[in-house]
């Protein structure tokens, strides 16, 4: 028997996180029931599994509290202003989503209860900790990369493979719903503002992402360049002896992580007591080696230090690792002109990024804007823009960002949305390019509008690329 057992918990929310968190719960012996605000095959589906399993399901009404609640389960996604959370606050019921069940079931039937490094930020999330998990491996260490892409917390608290500790992505929303989370060591890798509508506000959310330092045993880390991440640092309250360490391009202070002369370089966690600074690895050992991801791989670095992985293995887990698709890509070169697919940056401040690491850029962008201004966008990237080629649902926000800031510019305007464009928008990004130039997909924006999802949009870039090619 477990705190579970007998218990009448109130899953909200099927699909990805509900309906593993409802199984693990009913193998529990938990009473579960599941509430669901949609009807649709799918839901039905799923409700049926569940219902031979022993759960009660509600389609249709994800608004009415279960009488005899006990616990609410959240999927992360729901809005903190929903109803049943009115009702449950009325009630004493607490809320926790799949992060918090997932950090009360480690050590479950004597498994072991591997420690978390926990990674927040706006972008850069599942890069960093896919990187750090490579760290952690070749310091020899059983590990996974956990969060929104591979093992999921719940499988890899509850399944059968032993780890010793773990590279937890942990999204703003989850992060909300977690509220006794207690990290080894986590990192904030920045804070622009993305989701406010979920959150509220600024300070919501940026509170939100502050919750992943509360209880740190070892280590803080935050961004130099970002204040934001700094302040939430200073804000937490953690163990006696965690330390605030820092990550920044630059030379670093005492307590840092930071790069010299194209070396990664730790004055945080010092080996050798002769000396201040530890070298990690070459720069030209992270891949892609462009600003925003060097400072990702010194923020993975910097948790790796935190739990004691030697310089050697920094170094041997950044080689071995491989960017995910679609992050950065290098798809091909055709007639000296290289042709970059970034199309996962769906919001201005990664595209900021992306644009940052190229001289002279043949930008391909638009899509869905969700509410995003691009003037900043536009006035810090100007001058390393050959051109631009513009595609997708609100291109004319783009357009007349570019009119204001950048008039000198040539822009092509592509007034289609049907997929076939991402064909066309490329053979105009090659009329505009020049030998040495680049060609990046960084539409910040989301996808959609014209495709299923980013996946499909870079798929669609590569494909055009390899035609310009053939
Ligand atoms: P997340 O998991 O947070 O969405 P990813 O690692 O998938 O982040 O990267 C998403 C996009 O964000 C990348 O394609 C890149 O354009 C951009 N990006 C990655 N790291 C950073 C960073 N540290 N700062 C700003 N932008 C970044």
């Amino acid at each position: 028997p477990s705190e579970f057992t007998g218990k009448h918990v109130t899953v909200a929310g099927l699909g990805v996180s509900g309906v593993p968190a409802a199984k693990v719960l009913l193998g529990l012996g938990a009473h579960v029931t599941v509430v669901n605000d949609g009807d649709d095959e799918r839901a039905r589906t799923q409700a049926a599994e569940l219902e031979s399993l022993g759960a009660t399901v509600r389609l249709g009404d994800g608004d009415t509290l279960p009488e005899g609640t006990e616990l609410i389960v959240t999927a992360p996604g729901w809005k903190p202003t929903k109803p049943l959370f009115t009702a449950a606050g009325q009630a004493g019921v607490p809320v926790w989503g799949d992060v918090e069940l997932a950090w009360r079931l480690r050590g479950l039937d004597g498994r072991k209860a591997a420690p978390w490094l926990a990674v927040t930020g706006t972008n850069g999330k599942t890069t960093t900790v896919q990187m750090l998990a490579s760290i952690l491996k070749a310091a020899g260490l059983r590990t996974a990369a956990v969060g929104n892409i591979g093992v999921s917390l719940l499988d890899a608290v509850t399944g059968d493979t032993e780890y010793d500790v773990l590279a937890v992505e942990l999204s703003s929303y989850q992060l909300h719903w977690a509220p006794s989370l207690r990290a080894h060591s986590a990192a904030v890798l920045n804070l622009a503002p993305d989701h406010l509508d979920w959150h509220g506000s600024m300070e919501a959310y940026a509170a939100d992402k502050g919750r992943i330092y509360e209880g740190n045993r070892v280590a803080c880390v935050y961004n130099v360049a970002d204040k934001a991440t700094e302040e939430l640092v200073r804000a937490a309250d953690v163990e006696e002896g965690c330390r605030a360490v820092g990550f920044t391009l630059g030379t670093p202070g005492p307590s840092q992580l930071g790069v010299v002369e194209g070396l990664l370089v730790d004055r945080a966690f010092v080996e050798d007591r002769q000396k201040n600074a530890q070298e990690l690895a070459e720069v030209s050992d992270v891949n892609p080696p462009a600003p925003h991801n060097i400072a990702n791989a010194l923020a993975a670095a910097g948790l790796a230090r935190a739990f004691g992985v030697s310089a050697a293995a920094v170094r041997d887990g950044l080689r071995a690792f491989t960017p995910d698709a679609h992050r950065i890509a290098h798809v091909a070169d055709v007639d000296g002109v290289a042709y970059v697919d970034d199309s996962k940056a769906t919001n201005t401040h990664a595209t900021e990024a992306s644009l940052a690491a190229y001289e002279s850029i043949v930008w391909i962008a638009g899509g869905l804007a969700k509410g995003a201004t691009f003037d900043e966008l536009v006035v810090g990237a100007a001058k390393r823009l050959r051109g631009a080629v513009l595609i997708g649902a609100d291109r004319a926000l783009i357009r007349e960002a570019l009119a204001r800031h950048a008039p000198e510019v040539p822009v092509v305007d592509l007034d289609r949305t049907d997929t076939g464009a991402m064909l066309q928008a490329v053979q105009e990004a090659r009329r505009l390019a020049r030998p040495g130039d680049t060609v990046l997909l960084a539409p910040a924006c989301a996808s959609m509008d014209m495709f299923t999802n980013y996946n499909q949009r870079g798929d669609a870039f590569a494909q055009a690329v390899r035609e310009l090619g053939a």
